[in-house]
């Protein structure tokens, strides 16, 4: 895998950077759909359901969205040190075509891969 040149690690940064203020406030903007549902809420059993449901979903989505934050982050620091790019399990170049899909990537496919394989199990 090639080296990012400057011109792609500088527009990959400038898409973290932009990736970072919305992720922050897409969290901010979803903190009232997580707070838990209080029974003495005037709702119908059916709708208490479906906001519970509902709520669980925006949980999970938050997780998501904060884990990928936290990554974003992360490429941010490793920008500032002059380490963007690299896996950070091999060390080899993750390569511009995958951190122009996911700027945020920590890894290199291979890695990713066997990374993935290890979790499902
Ligand atoms: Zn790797």
């Amino acid at each position: 895998m090639e080296d990012l040149t400057e011109k792609q690690a500088a527009e990959l940064q400038a898409r973290l950077t932009v990736l970072r203020d919305e992720l922050t406030a897409l969290l901010a903007s979803t903190l009232e759909s997580t707070r838990p549902i209080s029974l003495d809420e005037p709702i119908g059993r059916l709708t208490r359901m479906d906001a519970m449901q509902q709520q669980s979903m925006s949980t999970a989505n938050r997780q998501q969205t904060d884990l990928r934050l936290r990554q974003v982050e992360q490429a941010l620091g490793l920008a500032r040190r002059g380490d963007y790019g690299l896996c950070r399990r091999c060390e080899d170049p993750i390569g511009y075509a995958r951190l122009s899909a996911r700027p945020e990537s920590p890894y290199c496919l291979t890695c990713q891969d066997e990374i993935d394989r290890k979790t499902q199990r």
